[in-house]
């Protein structure tokens, strides 16, 4: 069995990323083909927002954000602490410091409370700038953005959705990537729509900050390229990664956003009376870059991790480190209240095998070994006998 098994996704649609690859290299056009305007195109309109700018990855897709926004020393961003590290890596690499604010248990998203209080804490210190709220959409799973714009709009800050884990999640009816005032996405094989290398996209209604972004994309460019107006950088989609994630996309949007949700209510289903399952409320949907449960206690975790990797079942661990804990944010990032819940999951989640072409049996079998882990081990889990 597979983690994500990206191989069974390529046999499904084999001919027609075939057939895209090779026209990419018939055409020769491996930088800005039109694969890349058209895939823009069909990304923005799914997702509900004006523009799409796609480039190099994900984490370049969060800088060229925080750019358009000229965020610098002094200023503070708003991260989660349980997320993957770019998200508070981009906010350093521009000089701004990261402040890291606690997650909610059942969501694994930034605790809007948390981020109100931190917020105030950082006025009440008065050395830095609040400027940027950066809301991640972990696992797959929308952030509370209802919360969220609450507090941003008290304090007139920006939202910047990392929304790498989150393309086809909703809320409220609304699609991921489009809660931001810029929102990002990342292309990455493993993420929900993963291409063969690296990609990412940003989104946005702003027309100005669009402008800005196709600019900066290829080195600060005027009315061409080799009219300079700004310093920018290189970060592009290749052509040939555009022509995987079209027919990657129109089977996302057909049936692989509702394939993984089947899988997951089938996981929740079979393992709900057993250990703690994803948990939230109906008004979102997710797009399960993860599933993940929680079990009571580190050893217990690893205990089952080990067991389930016997049984020829891989797992993984995201995360297994706070942002505030990481070595590369000592002197620069910042905590301000306690991120305890966050301490706690680091040390208790367990992601499962997740991905749209995961069979029943497979299911079943990942169920029986958690569940058969846990009859040996009646401490574990949710111990509800
Ligand atoms: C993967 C990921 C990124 C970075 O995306 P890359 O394409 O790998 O650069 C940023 N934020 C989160 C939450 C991610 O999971």
């Amino acid at each position: 069995m597979q983690f994500r098994d990206l191989n069974r996704q390529y046999k499904e649609l084999k001919t027609q990323i075939d057939e895209g690859i090779q026209e990419v290299i018939d055409s020769a056009a491996f930088i800005s083909g039109k694969q890349v305007e058209e895939l823009e195109k069909k990304l923005a309109e799914y997702v509900g927002v004006k523009h799409c700018v796609t480039c190099a990855n994900g984490t370049d897709a969060l800088s060229m954000a925080l750019m358009a926004w000229n965020i610098k020393e002094g200023e503070c961003v708003f991260v989660p602490d349980f997320t993957f590290f770019a998200s508070g890596e981009v906010v350093a690499f521009e000089g701004a410091t990261p402040i890291f604010v606690d997650v909610d248990e059942n969501t694994y998203n930034m605790d809007p409370k948390k981020l109100d209080e931190a917020v105030r804490k950082v006025l009440a210190e008065g050395k830095l700038i609040p400027r940027v709220i950066i809301a991640v959409d972990l696992f797959g799973l929308p952030a509370d953005y209802d919360a969220i714009r609450l507090v941003a709009d008290k304090y007139g800050l920006k939202i910047l959705e990392d929304g790498a884990q989150g393309f086809g999640g909703e809320l409220n009816g609304r699609k991921a990537c489009s809660f931001g005032d810029i929102s990002t996405t990342s292309f990455f094989p493993a993420k929900p729509l993963g291409c063969y290398g690296d990609g990412g996209a940003v989104f946005t209604d702003d027309d100005e900050v669009d402008a800005y972004l196709r600019s900066i994309r290829v080195h600060g460019k005027g009315t061409h390229k080799y009219d300079n107006l700004r310093i920018g950088w290189n970060s592009r989609l290749d052509t040939i990664q555009a022509a995987v994630l079209l027919p990657k996309l129109q089977a996302f949007i057909e049936y692989e956003r509702d394939a993984v949700n089947r899988i997951a209510a089938r996981y929740t289903e079979l393992l709900k009376d057993i250990v703690v399952t994803p948990n939230f409320d109906a008004k979102y949907v997710s797009s399960w870059a993860q599933y993940c449960i929680q079990l009571k206690s580190e050893r217990e975790r690893d205990e089952l991790q080990e067991y389930l990797r016997q049984q020829g079942i891989p797992t993984m661990i995201y995360y297994p480190k706070p942002m505030h804990l990481q070595a590369a944010f000592s002197g620069t990032g910042t905590v301000l209240g306690d991120c305890c819940i966050t301490e706690r999951l680091c040390k208790t989640v367990l992601a499962l095998p997740m991905h749209p072409y995961l069979e029943e049996n497979e299911i079943e079998s990942v169920a029986n070994c958690v569940n058969h882990f846990c009859k040996m081990n009646p401490s574990t889990g949710t111990n509800f006998s």
